[in-house]
């Protein structure tokens, strides 16, 4: 193996030269006390810049076993290591030339404690995944720059942020610690019986929509109601306490900016631990959690929306309803059918993003508009089927409608950003205020399908290449000539979810898609193969930033490839 010596001569030796000669230094090379491995370079100054790796022996990094032994512990070191390399890297990159000439970076990180493959670390070794955009002026290679980078800034920044003798121990065991518990405190839920836990003390909102980190000032903290405390004894916190949800139907109630929405939007992202700090790092919720909502417009492939929609104009089928340009209400409800159909257990809604004839249709409603003239069966008669049928529970934001109230086994008011439970006082009200309706839902909730994916409905290629994926912001994948737009798909919090999406969309289709597997079983292998084997199996080279989704964001993103077709 080369070693720094010889990628500095030949730095050297290739300045001036075109850029293109840069793939000479595609190699390893031995450091002093780490491995530099450059995996890929790039053609130009401007393409995407090079992936490049280092590997630590772990005498020299000298991480303690006991902050990564167990699984929670591994990936909340993992997720610090990335966060400290993308501090110190950013203190240290500065703009050498141009395009992106001098950048040295890693994964975009947000609040939430991910899988990704920027870092890894085992007994034997500390690994890092990372880009350069290699030095130029011009087309012409600046070799004393990326001398620069590669010989001197990398170790420092590997000094920095990868060897714990220089790093925070205190900050270190907190951030595994919080981790572990956050982990520990979700699997307690389902003997406890409940779907979401706040702990008292949170910080729900955040400093603004454009950005996540927790409100200072004036945010008012959470405080549980009485008679929904619940109590817990973590592994390394030791006692916490909060509102338990439980499982069933709740209802959160309150006037216009009072907190509702803040509070569900802290349970939607429950399914994701959070760094220490946030504010929302012990507030978990069930791992199935589904946040639904309207999003007129998507595309849909035969799904079977009809416990929700019957009878359409023209007799169009809803048992296997497609759409390209689907309505609020319609699309809602293949939302839920679609999150139904891979096993979501918690359904989240907020009437802020939902379709008010989907929700709701009260009594002078039912005798202007006969049933039978009204496709539209509201959530209100369906949504005590989907927990006795199913067991699915639902959370929903309803400052609007006090019919819910029938359907409701806990009611949670937000006033002044502080919960209350308003269960009692709910049901009188709705004991002595009958609304008379009719019940619309029939008996059950109706069936589930799953359907299976045509294979040569899922096509990556673009013009000479077999396999094209590009993510635009955090919510576009490009799919071949196809854009999947994934901007009403909540739960996805960083864009290497959308890249590694993207690659298990190929590896689901190169795999499992055969014409013969439903989407639930094609999702269960490609999630089990993730699970034993790492994000790595997605991709050839080993990249620096793919991040861990859930079945749910892999799906709601096949469901929305326009293409798809259903066998
Ligand atoms: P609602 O859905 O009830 O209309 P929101 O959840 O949208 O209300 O909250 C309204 C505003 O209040 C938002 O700007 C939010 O950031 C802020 N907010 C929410 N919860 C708190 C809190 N606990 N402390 C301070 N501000 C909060
Ligand atoms: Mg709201």
């Amino acid at each position: 193996m080369s070693n720094r010596e010889t990628l500095r001569q030949l730095l050297l030796q290739l300045d001036n030269k075109s850029y293109k000669a840069y793939k000479d230094i595609k190699g390893s090379y031995k450091f002093p006390d780490f491995t530099l491995i450059i995996d890929r370079v790039q053609g130009d100054p401007f393409a995407s810049p090079s992936q490049l790796r280092v590997q630590l022996p772990q005498p020299v990094a000298g991480f303690p076993s006991n902050l990564y032994q167990t699984h929670s512990r591994e990936i909340a070191l993992r997720d610090y290591l990335t966060r400290q390399f993308d501090k110190v890297a950013q203190e240290l990159s500065s703009r050498r030339g141009t395009g992106k000439s001098g950048l040295i970076a890693i994964v975009q990180v947000g609040q939430s404690v991910l899988d990704r493959t920027s870092a890894f670390i085992t007994q034997e070794f500390v690994e890092v995944r990372f880009v350069v955009g290699l030095p130029a002026r011009g087309r012409s290679i600046l070799g004393r720059q990326a001398v620069e980078m590669l010989c001197e800034d990398i170790p420092e920044i590997v000094d920095k942020s990868l060897k714990y003798c220089f790093l925070e121990p205190k900050k270190i065991q907190q951030q595994v610690e919080t981790v572990e518990d956050a982990d520990w405190l979700r699997q307690q839920l389902p003997e406890r019986g409940l779907v979401a836990f706040i702990p008292d003390g949170a910080i729900l909102p955040r400093r603004s929509g454009v950005d996540e980190r927790p409100l200072l000032a004036d945010a008012v903290p959470f405080h549980s109601p009485e008679t929904l405390r619940v109590e817990f004894t973590c592994p390394n916190r030791g006692l916490v306490t909060g509102m338990g949800i439980p499982a069933g139907v709740t209802l959160i109630v309150g006037g216009g900016y009072h907190g509702k929405s803040t509070l569900l939007r802290a349970i939607e992202l429950g399914v994701y631990n959070h760094i220490p700090e946030d504010g929302r790092e012990l507030v978990v919720t069930h791992p199935a959690a589904m946040k639904i909502r309207a999003e007129d417009g998507r595309s849909i492939a035969s799904v079977d929306i009809s416990p929700f929609i019957n009878q359409l104009p023209q007799g169009r089928s809803t048992r296997q309803f497609s759409s390209t340009n689907a309505s609020g209400s319609t699309s809602q409800a293949a939302n839920i059918m679609e999150a139904l159909e891979v096993e979501a257990k918690l359904l989240l809604v907020d009437e802020d993003t939902a379709a008010t004839n989907f929700m709701i249709r009260d009594r002078r409603m039912q005798q202007l508009i006969a049933k039978d003239q009204e496709p539209i069966t509201p959530f209100i008669d369906k949504v005590r089927q989907l927990y006795t049928d199913y067991g699915v529970s639902t959370i929903l934001v309803m400052g609007g409608s006090g019919d819910y109230f029938d359907v409701a086994d806990t009611v949670i008011a937000m006033d002044n950003f502080q919960p209350y439970d308003v269960t009692e006082k709910a049901k009188a009200i709705a004991l002595a205020n009958r609304t008379e309706r009719t019940p619309e839902g029939g008996e059950t909730f109706g069936q589930i399908t799953p359907r299976i994916p045509l294979p040569e409905s899922i096509d990556p290629s673009r013009g000479q290449r077999d396999v094209k994926l590009k993510v635009r912001d955090v919510d576009e994948v490009v799919f071949g000539t196809e854009e999947i737009d994934l901007s009403a798909v909540e739960q996805i919090v960083e864009r290497g979810q959308l890249r590694a999406i993207a690659f298990a969309i190929v590896y689901a289709k190169e795999q499992y898609i055969n014409g013969r597997n439903t989407l639930p079983e094609i999702l269960n292998r490609v999630m089990a193969d993730i699970e034993s084997q790492g994000l790595d199996i997605l991709s050839n080279l080993p990249e620096g930033d793919l991040v861990l989704f859930r079945r749910f964001e892999l799906t709601a993103a096949l469901n929305r490839l326009r293409t798809l077709k259903i066998s």
